[in-house]
């Protein structure tokens, strides 16, 4: 079960306050596709990752609604340019939040893999929502950042290689690419005997090329040799509920 909670967010770029709903604990239990979305049993967590302000548009990403970075007059030019007239004109769905949290980190001149993983999220909530056009969309353009992110990788804490050239050919064959996918998905079980773990993913990858499935079964692979492989796509969710409580009064 995901539980969710409402808070007040003053926007940095027009100084708008504004009510929005996060969630402080979910679970891993719902269908976990080759695309490595993991989804919660019940309602799903991801739509309320990204918070959009209903003035502007300025949209902030989950794990920075507590600590907000100012915003330079450069981004609040382009935010209100670009975004406030489409907030003003229409509905702003999930995934159109993402791909806005894609624009400013761009503007922001945050590294690709920050920027494709924004577009990765909008991807999985287009997707769900049976929104092909967009899913493939931004799918398009998680594979062009991502890709531009490994001409210079810089890897940190903040993702492994191999799960990025995974991600790559998963989502050229999930848009029919196949020899794109064939391409980037031979390449994933050399990249994870260099970084030493995720070795499941070597597995899935083959399984990817061979005989590929949309969704990973439960139990099918042991994620032992890195407890935190799956984790890490949740992983904020500790640091999320910390940063709550510690701002509950
Ligand atoms: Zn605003």
């Amino acid at each position: 079960m995901t539980s969710l909670t409402p808070f007040e967010i003053h926007c940095p770029c027009c100084a708008n306050s504004y009510h929005t709903i996060g969630w402080v604990s979910t679970n891993s239990l719902g269908p976990f596709s080759t695309d490595l979305h993991c989804r919660a049993s019940g309602d799903q967590p991801l739509p309320y990752e990204a918070h959009t302000c209903p003035s502007c548009g300025y949209t902030i990403p989950r794990g920075e609604e507590f600590d907000i970075p100012p915003v330079s007059d450069d981004v609040k030019i382009l935010v209100r340019h670009i975004i406030t007239p489409i907030v003003k004109e229409r509905h702003i769905q999930p995934w159109l939040k993402f791909e806005f949290a894609a624009w400013i980190a761009e503007w922001k001149e945050k590294n690709p893999y920050e920027i494709g993983f924004y577009y990765l999220k909008a991807a999985w909530c287009a997707g769900d929502c049976g929104k092909t056009d967009d899913e493939m969309y931004y799918r398009n353009q998680l594979i062009t950042y991502f890709e531009r992110e490994l001409e210079h990788p810089n890897p940190g804490d903040k993702y492994d290689q191999a799960v990025l050239i995974y991600l790559i050919g998963e989502n050229y064959r999930r848009l029919g690419k196949t020899e794109m996918a064939e391409a980037w998905l031979i390449k994933v079980p050399k990249a994870v005997r260099k970084e030493k773990k995720n070795y499941w993913l070597a597995k899935l990858a083959v399984q990817q090329r061979k005989d590929p499935k949309e969704f990973i079964e439960e139990g099918q692979f042991c994620y032992e040799d890195e407890p935190r492989t799956i984790v890490r796509w949740y992983n904020d969710l500790r640091q999320y509920y910390t940063m709550l409580l510690e701002k509950l009064p």
